[in-house]
């Protein structure tokens, strides 16, 4: 029987391991990953999939994402995955309003979105989009497709992979006839096993997390830019989020701050203390033009470049991935 190894932990992996087990793929299957010593940053994720307005036939980034959306929304009406909610998101500007009015033609002019109240008018469209629960879905997503899988989860930071050879931290060894890389910013560590090398650089993003915060109703809020993001059920609100090239987990809290004074003065809901906020870190991937990429060479494939569009894209990118070994 063919052994294919995964190396990674993230939405990347375990879209893909979902996807294998739908496509009944028969091999031995060993996933790796290693939260402590890479942590990933799908579960340091504002996590929302929204259309966000983008159509198809204005570039390739443009119709993947539209793609990758409509993908996922047949996910959620035939899995009925665990730790997704349905969510209105409203988008709204006071800057900028004639790219926002081009991306959004039906746009409106409203002093309120939905349950909040906003300090003065702003052009606004409400979309029908998911609130992920990181934790909630990645377990999900893994306990499904181990259902049909003959998979292995091996907790170990891999050290080396060569020959079809993967050795781990602990010094054990194990082969493979394929080996998939779904390692996030640390896919560069690997990108050697394939010709066309990909221009990727490791973007740190940040958000606040408060906790026991009540209000009516869950939704997620884009002003400007900036998001507020709340989950009635687990009394959760998300405030963010900040963008910097680093790969350093450096923490933003000046950014965050002045998101956070601005949310205060244009929404009408009292947001708790500044400093009982806990600061949440993520690094991404950001590859050329933003586009996710797949990579293949030999018994190596890679996929990646997920950026701020992880669980928008991984079912996608799984399928694509599945299909071209
Ligand atoms: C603040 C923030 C907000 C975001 N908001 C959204 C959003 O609203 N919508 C959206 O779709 N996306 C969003 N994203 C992006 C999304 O979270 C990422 O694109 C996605 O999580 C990347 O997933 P991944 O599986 O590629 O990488 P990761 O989640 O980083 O997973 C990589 C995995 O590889 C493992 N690994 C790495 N190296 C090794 C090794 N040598 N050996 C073993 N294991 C290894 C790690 O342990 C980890 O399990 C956001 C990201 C951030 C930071």
């Amino acid at each position: 029987m063919t052994t294919i190894a995964i190396i990674g932990g993230g939405i990347a992996a375990r879209s893909l391991l979902f996807t294998m087990a739908k496509n009944k793929i028969s091999a031995k299957i060993l996933v790796f990953y290693s939260d402590s010593f890479a942590f990933p940053c799908s579960l340091h994720s504002t996590a929302i999939v929204a259309p966000r307005g983008v159509t198809t036939g204005l570039s390739p980034l443009g119709d993947h994402l539209f793609e990758s959306f409509e993908r996922f929304k047949r996910h959620v009406d035939n899995d009925r995955p665990h730790g997704v909610i349905v969510v209105p998101q409203y988008t709204g500007v006071k800057t900028k309003v004639d790219e926002f009015k081009k991306r959004y033609p039906f746009a409106v002019v409203a002093k309120n979105a939905g349950s909040i109240d906003l300090s003065e008018e702003v052009h606004l469209i409400e979309e029908r989009a998911y609130l992920i629960r990181p934790r909630e879905y990645l377990d999900w997503l893994l306990t499904e497709a181990k259902k049909s899988l003959d998979s292995t989860i091996i907790n170990s930071f891999v050290t080396q992979v060569k020959d079809g050879k993967i050795t781990t931290t602990d010094g054990y060894e194990y082969s493979a006839d394929k080996i998939i890389f779904t390692a996030g910013v640390q896919n560069d560590l690997w990108q050697e096993y394939f010709p066309i090398k990909k221009t990727t650089k490791p973007v740190q993003g940040s958000y606040l997390e408060f906790s026991g915060v009540k209000h009516t109703d869950s939704f997620s809020l884009s002003l400007d830019g900036d998001n507020l993001i709340y989950d009635k059920e687990k009394e959760t609100l998300l405030l963010g989020s900040t963008t910097r090239e680093s790969r350093l987990e450096l923490s933003p809290e000046k950014e965050l701050l002045s998101i956070y004074q601005d949310f205060s003065k244009n929404i009408g809901i009292d947001l708790p203390a500044f400093s009982s906020g806990e600061i949440k870190i993520g690094l991404r991937e950001k590859a050329s033009k933003r586009e996710p990429y797949l990579l293949q060479s030999g018994i190596y494939s890679m996929i990646g470049g997920f950026y701020k569009n992880g669980y928008r894209v991984s079912l996608s990118m799984a399928e694509r991935l599945l299909n071209s070994l």
